[in-house]
C-alpha cells in the first residue's frame, strides 16, 4: 500500500486543491492531506478551520485523511509512514520553488520522492491568494472554491471590512 501526502497551505481550499486531490487518489492507496500550522503566516482561516473544510468536502472518501502538522515535513511524513509527497504545478512559475524544495525534501530524507501533478487547465491559473483578493473586493468567487468555502470567505470578508 502506497500513502502519499499532499501538505499545504489551503487558506482557503480551492478547485484547484480538489483537483489534485482526486488526480492523487488515482495514483496512490491513501491521501492524507496535510495542513501546515505556520503561525508565522498569519492566516485567514485557522488551521482548526482549514481542516474542518477539507473534512466537509473531501472526508466522505474513506482513503483520504485530513490532518495538521507543524514539523519538518519530511518528519511528519515519515511519522506517517508516508513515501510520496504530492505538489500540485500550475504553472512554469510554480517551478522554481517546488523544484527547490523537492530537492531539499530529498537531501533530508532520500526515502520520500516527491511526484508533480498538473490540475485541469481551467483551474492552472487559481490560487488561494487570488480568491481571497477577488473576494476582498466582493468579486464572484463561487467558480473557484466549493460552496462551503466561499460562503466562509465571504462571512470573513463581511467581518473584516
Ligand atoms: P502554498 O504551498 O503556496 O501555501 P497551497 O498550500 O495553497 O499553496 O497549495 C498546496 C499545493 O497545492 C501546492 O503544491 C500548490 O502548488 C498546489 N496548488 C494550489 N493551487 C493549485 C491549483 N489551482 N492547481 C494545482 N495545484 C495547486
Amino acid at each position: 500500500m502506497t500513502k502519499a501526502i499532499y501538505p499545504g497551505s489551503f487558506d482557503p481550499l480551492t478547485f484547484g486543491h480538489v483537483d489534485i486531490i482526486n488526480r492523487a487518489l488515482k495514483l496512490f492507496d491513501h491521501l492524507v492531506v496535510a495542513v501546515a500550522i505556520n503561525p508565522a503566516k498569519a492566516p485567514m482561516f485557522t488551521p482548526a478551520e482549514r481542516i474542518a473544510m477539507l473534512l466537509a468536502v473531501v472526508g466522505d472518501e474513506s482513503r483520504i485523511t485530513i490532518a495538521g502538522f507543524q514539523t519538518l515535513l519530511v518528519d511528519y511524513a515519515t511519522s506517517i509512514d508516508a513515501t510520496v509527497i504530492i505538489r500540485g504545478i500550475r504553472a512554469i512559475s510554480d517551478f522554481e520553488y517546488e523544484f527547490q524544495m523537492a530537492l531539499m525534501n530529498r537531501k533530508l530524507n532520500p526515502q520520500v520522492e516527491t511526484v508533480y501533478l498538473t490540475p485541469s487547465a481551467q483551474y492552472s491559473f487559481l490560487s488561494s491568494r487570488l480568491v481571497k483578493e477577488v473576494a476582498s473586493f466582493d468579486g464572484n468567487i463561487d467558480c473557484f472554491v466549493p460552496p462551503l468555502v466561499a460562503q466562509k470567505v465571504r462571512a470573513y470578508y463581511a467581518q473584516h471590512r
